[in-house]
């Protein structure tokens, strides 16, 4: 099988999708990415340079949480009190949040996700909506960062945004909760062999140019 990107996109720099050469001819397949890691690894600033580069949306569920609170709709309500925290909203709620995500027509092409799965139900119910669509993922970035430097981060960008959950307390819960329901979604995606670890502990041009290496990989695969 052979494969590359494509010319260039509409939306971004490249364009998202591959084309892929197999046994039924050539076909275009979405770039169906994840971002795992802690908190303070740095997700949302590569999220959101991969979604700029090739192309696709950034779904940080976090920012979109964030945006329900700041807007006070119904969800926003419910979630608050948790994000503030630094609990987990229910598998039900995000699941739900997801599912009319990806199904809006900008995903076509593919989309990076972050924050989301952060627990076995939310990846169980990610790989079935997937399944039902026949697009399993194309590549899981494990960001790997020692504990003290993501809490330093994050003391950091407290004070730099001040963002509610980012209080001692709150950081503490959410890194717990990140080592006890998130962090063995790495050895699930591992498994599956589509996961590639990433040295997150570097500056952000050179963490961006080892995830742009990969998906080079990827396309070629
Ligand atoms: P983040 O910006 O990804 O650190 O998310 C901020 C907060 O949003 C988290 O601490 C949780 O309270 C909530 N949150 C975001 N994504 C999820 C998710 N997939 N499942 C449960 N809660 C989430």
């Amino acid at each position: 099988m052979s494969s590359g990107f494509s010319g260039a996109g509409e939306g971004g720099r490249r364009a998202a999708r591959r084309t892929v050469l197999d046994g039924t001819g050539e076909r275009e397949v979405p770039l169906d990415i994840l971002l795992l890691g802690p908190q303070g690894a740095g997700k949302g600033t590569q999220g959101k340079l991969i979604s700029r580069e090739y192309g696709i949306p950034h779904i940080a569920t976090g920012e979109i949480l964030r945006a329900a609170i700041a807007e006070g709709t119904e969800l926003g309500r419910k979630a608050e009190p948790l994000l503030n925290a630094g609990r987990l909203v229910p598998d039900e709620i995000m699941i739900d949040l997801i599912r009319d995500r990806l199904a809006r027509e900008d995903t076509e092409g593919g989309f990076v996700l972050d924050g989301f799965p952060r627990t076995a139900p939310q990846a169980e119910a990610l790989d079935a909506m997937l399944n039902e669509i026949d697009r399993p993922l194309t590549v899981v970035f494990e960001f790997q960062l020692p504990e003290e430097i993501c809490i330093q981060r994050l003391l950091r960008r407290a004070e730099e945004e001040g963002r509610a959950d980012d209080t001692p307390d709150a950081i503490r819960t959410r890194l717990r909760l990140y080592h006890e329901q998130t962090a063995p979604l790495v050895e699930y995606y591992r498994a599956r062999g589509i996961l590639v670890p990433v040295h997150a502990d570097r500056p952000v041009e050179e963490v961006f140019a080892e995830i742009q290496q990969a998906l080079e990989q990827v396309a070629v695969r």
